[in-house]
């Protein structure tokens, strides 16, 4: 918690009625659990609050009271812009249309290159959302069952139901607070990470097939034509990658996948003792140590070649070192 940035964050709240508040292209579980829950808060404090997802929201996270509320695009009126769970402002899929509005940047992760006038970035936080629910009251924001169910969605996400190594006791201790709210966490679970479509497990399928190895690296890819094959309709890698990262002997995993308008997603995923965050924001992306990201603006193959090599690296230094 940091008592200088809480008070900034107060002031600023107090001095505007008209929020944009938005989250990362491509939303998470974190990005829309903070989203919402962030966004009800500021509400129920007597704000208009426009919510945006550039990407909307994956079905799965419709349980949540108030996701109706997320919008695509941004209105007219706004003083400020808060900005959740995104390491750069590109991430947002709107930095034109934020201009130079002041932004406050609430962020965990280690990549954040500090674009906001306020920058509330803990790269300690196991998700935004643990960053959010331990200091809405210190921003003069009350929670509630539904904003409470939000902030839990973000973390129960964002750390795998509580398996992923940047899990503290802090996390824990949130965890317990929200869902002493009244809370379902099973309803969580089921909803948010483990029901899965048919069509998903199909592109799953299709992936796995073509799972490849060189010593402790896995990866795989998804194409349009795994797509259309499967039905599988989202942009993503329908959470894929958290079955090759179990790979037992696997230290770094990862995917690939075709975008529908040109160009190539890359996941990464690394075993502790290893990191995947500066490689992937050397390719223009970001992310944790242990979970990252890039898009690319190439060819499939071109990009595996480049991506393959230079995550071997990552390996071979960590073998030496
Ligand atoms: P995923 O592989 O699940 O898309 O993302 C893993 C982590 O990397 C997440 O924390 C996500 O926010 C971050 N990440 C993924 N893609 C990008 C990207 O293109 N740019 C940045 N800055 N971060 C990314
Ligand atoms: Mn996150």
């Amino acid at each position: 918690m940091d008592d200088r940035l809480n008070n900034r964050i107060r002031q600023e709240l107090s001095l505007t009625d008209d929020i944009l508040l938005v989250c990362h292209m491509r939303p998470d579980g974190d990005a829309i659990g903070s989203l919402i829950g962030l966004g009800l808060a500021l509400e129920t404090a007597g704000k208009t609050v426009r919510m945006v997802s550039v990407d909307g929201i994956a079905s799965n996270f419709k349980f949540l009271a108030g996701y109706k509320k997320i919008k695509q695009t941004i209105g007219e009126n706004f003083n400020l812009v808060i900005a959740i769970d995104c390491s750069d402002i590109q991430r947002t899929g709107l930095e034109k249309e934020i201009g130079d509005k002041p932004i406050i940047n609430i962020d965990h992760h280690i990549t954040n290159d500090h674009y906001g006038l306020i920058n509330y970035v803990d790269s300690k936080a196991a998700a935004t959302a643990e960053i959010i629910a331990e200091n809405l009251p210190h921003w003069g924001l009350a929670l509630d069952i539904d904003i409470a169910s939000a902030l839990l969605t973000g973390i129960i996400t964002d750390t795998i139901g509580f398996r992923t190594s940047n899990v503290t006791s802090r996390t824990l201790h949130l965890a317990a607070d929200l869902m002493s709210f009244g809370i379902d966490i099973s309803e969580i679970y089921m909803h948010a990470l483990i029901n899965r479509s048919i069509e998903a497990v199909r592109y799953w399928g299709a992936g796995l097939n073509k799972l490849h190895q060189i010593d402790s690296l896995v990866w795989t890819s998804l194409t349009l034509e795994d797509q259309k094959k499967t039905g599988y309709s989202g942009k993503d890698d329908a959470d894929l990658i958290n079955i090759l990262s179990s790979i037992e002997g696997i230290n770094i995993s990862i995917i690939f996948i075709e975008q529908p308008g040109g160009g190539v997603k890359v996941s990464w995923r690394a075993q502790p003792g290893y990191d995947v965050s500066q490689l992937a924001m050397e390719f223009g992306g970001g992310g944790h140590p242990a979970a990252a990201g890039a898009m690319f603006d190439k060819q499939l193959e071109e990009v595996q070649e480049i991506v393959i090599r230079e995550t071997r690296k990552i390996l071979i230094n960590n073998k030496h070192s």
